[in-house]
């Protein structure tokens, strides 16, 4: 029997069980959008989940519910869109900022009522997590539980460079799930109406060993930084937070709204 960590595919016993053993949640974070004819929309949201689930599986903790819809379409993510797809429809699955944060405060809100004592964000869209750690900052003042907010290249900065659909992104899919990737495919920026379709100049040097190289220097490094996201030693008395607590730490990160960067141009 294969090892359960999906927090919706655990049953009571179970659940209490691994909660026992390690009382740390992990909330994967990604995006349906563009990555080149090559790949599927999910990219980000497929390596994301899979670094959750091994690490679960490896290193302990729960895999709560995937956030698959995010931030999108504002602040420089506008420009950027327009340059990578010109007026072709990108088919995205887009949120404003604040839909996603407030949805973040009440995430962690949820995790810190079912006991988790330690969280990591893992978020497979790279550049908005200086905002998810707003959110971490100010759920902190509230209560004492570690949280970590990271995007999957800055676990692997200054071995891997992060990119869009490019070497990076493609070879991490082409390891995870082949059947997502059609390499053969590459040439259809110039041969068809979708143009570029945010595809990346180097999309065609991905390999599969260069996926697993990418995959398994991510989790050495979730490794290293779990070491310092551990439950704090009087954990088990952190109270119940109401709605309405967490509707108050909602509105101290609005109220930080123009430090947002996915509202800065
Ligand atoms: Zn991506």
């Amino acid at each position: 029997m294969s090892m359960t960590v999906r927090w919706e595919d655990l049953l009571p016993r179970e659940f209490e069980q691994r909660l026992a053993q390690l009382p740390l949640v992990y909330l994967p974070m990604g995006l349906c959008e563009p990555h080149g004819h090559v790949a599927a929309f999910g990219l980000d949201t497929h390596k994301a989940v899979y670094l959750c689930e091994e690490s679960a599986r490896r290193f302990g903790g729960i895999v709560a519910p995937t956030q698959t819809y995010h931030v999108h379409e504002t602040g420089y993510h506008r420009p950027w869109l327009e340059e990578v797809m010109g007026d072709v429809n990108p088919r995205m699955a887009s949120v404003p900022p604040d839909v996603v944060l407030k949805m973040l405060v009440f995430q962690l809100r949820a995790f810190v009522n079912a006991g988790f004592r330690a969280i990591v964000v893992l978020t497979g869209h790279n550049a908005n997590q200086p905002d998810l750690r707003l959110v971490a900052e100010e759920l902190r003042r509230n209560r004492p539980v570690p949280i970590v907010a990271v995007s999957d290249p800055e676990l692997v900065a200054g071995q891997f460079e992060g990119d869009h659909a490019g070497k990076y992104e493609i070879s991490q899919l082409l390891y995870l799930r082949p059947e997502l990737v059609a390499l053969d495919r590459l040439d259809d920026r110039h041969n068809t109406e979708l143009r570029r379709f945010a595809q990346g100049d180097d999309a065609g040097e991905a390999t599969e060993a260069e996926g697993r190289a990418i995959i398994e220097a991510s989790l050495d490094a979730i490794k290293t930084m779990l070491a310092d996201c551990q439950p704090l030693p009087d954990a088990g008395d952190v109270p119940f937070m109401t709605m309405d607590e967490a509707e108050e730490i909602w509105q101290r990160v609005a109220a930080r709204a123009d430090e947002w960067c996915t509202l800065r141009e």
